[in-house]
């Protein structure tokens, strides 16, 4: 039993089972016992690798799409560069050494990232030592100034609530208790505003998720853009629209049971892109798979480039992280990208 455990069964026991929202809360980001607060778990020895720990190309190439598109809007200066959940800062270190040959780019750049972990936010200051970055707790505190963002694996770990379809009504998947147990219930079906319009798309037994948190962060950016211009960059794993239950947990990179050792195993679940888009206000929006954007921002070039200074074993991993990236079969068709813009503005590079 883990110290969250403990907390987790006395809270459940004085106030009745608590949504997967709250549980999600307290596993990721309890100050104590939380997963984001007190483990390193990215990377080959932690629970999951992301994107920009597999390859550095990922990071320079979406780095060079937000700085081409920082000129496609006339290089507005000063602007706020940053970063949703910046987990080891790896992404941003690639963005910045990419774009040092940008004129103008860094200068113009405040860099903020948003990060909750008061742990990683001090392994982002090392990564990023030089580059002077701010923090901010939420999206809501990021500066009132042209934006230019990426958030990678960041909208996936943003606590979920859980609902199966009962008439027309929606029952919610609950952690409750049995004996010293955390076990999964499901509580009455009611009817629920927020799923009226997946009533039309769903049929008895279909389980759909909403990620509450996700559409004021999305908001935020996108009333920054609509307002001073700015890209905003999304990349997760996840569909157009959230069907079937894609609540997991992740533990030494094999799938765990998420009630099992709270605290100490990551939870995601699926991305709602639809939603996402939905709550950009104001703003344009374009989606397209990892694995085509990449392509289309030239990932075969800068391959093929990297790969020339390599051999022997460095040069099948770089060619093995290249194809992760991207083949169909890997990340490329489950990760999907979103891009917020300012309307009536060009299109994002890779998004044509
Ligand atoms: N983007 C990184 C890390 C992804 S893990 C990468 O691709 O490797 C998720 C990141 O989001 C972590 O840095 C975590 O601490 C942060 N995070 C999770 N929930 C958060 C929240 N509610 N507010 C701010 N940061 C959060």
């Amino acid at each position: 039993m883990t110290p969250l455990t403990r907390l987790l069964a006395r809270r459940i026991r004085a106030g009745g089972p608590i949504t997967l929202a709250d549980y999600m809360t307290e596993c990721l980001l309890h100050p104590e016992h939380g997963y984001y607060t007190t483990r390193p778990p990215f990377g080959a020895a932690g629970d999951f690798i992301t994107a920009p720990e597999i390859s550095q190309m990922f990071g320079e190439l979406l780095g060079l799409a937000l700085a081409q598109y920082w000129l496609d809007l006339g290089a507005p200066a000063p602007f706020t560069l940053a970063e949703l959940g910046p987990g080891r800062g790896t992404l941003m270190a690639d963005v910045l050494r990419a774009t040092r040959a940008v004129p103008g780019f860094h200068a113009a750049a405040g860099l903020v990232l948003v990060e909750a972990s008061p742990r990683l936010r001090r392994v982002q200051g090392d990564a990023l030592a030089g580059f002077h970055p701010k923090w901010a707790g939420s999206a809501a505190d990021l500066p009132q100034a042209p934006l230019f963002l990426l958030a990678n694996e960041f909208f996936d770990a943003l606590p979920i609530r859980q609902f199966t379809r009962a008439g027309e009504g929606w029952a919610e998947t609950v952690v409750g208790l049995r004996g010293d147990q955390l076990v999964l219930g499901r509580a009455p079906p009611a009817p629920l505003a927020a799923l009226e319009h997946r009533l039309a798309d769903t049929a008895q037994g279909d389980v759909v998720e909403i990620c509450p948190a996700a559409a004021p962060v999305m908001s935020a950016l996108a009333s920054r853009i609509a307002t001073g211009g700015g890209l905003a960059l999304i990349l997760d794993y996840g569909d157009r629209l959230s069907r079937g239950d894609t609540f997991q947990a992740l533990r030494g990179h094999a799938y765990a049971d998420p009630l099992a050792e709270p605290g100490r195993a990551d939870l995601t679940a699926h991305v709602d892109f639809a939603a996402l888009a939905a709550a950009a206000t104001g703003c344009a929006t374009a989606f397209a798979p990892q694995g085509a954007l990449l392509q289309d921002l030239g990932i075969g070039a800068r391959t093929e480039a990297l790969a020339a200074r390599l051999s022997g074993p460095a040069l099948q991993s770089h060619l093995a992280a290249s194809r992760r990236l991207t083949a169909p079969q890997e990340m490329g068709t489950l990760f999907k990208a979103l891009a917020v813009f300012p309307q009536g503005a060009p299109q994002p590079p890779g998004f044509a």
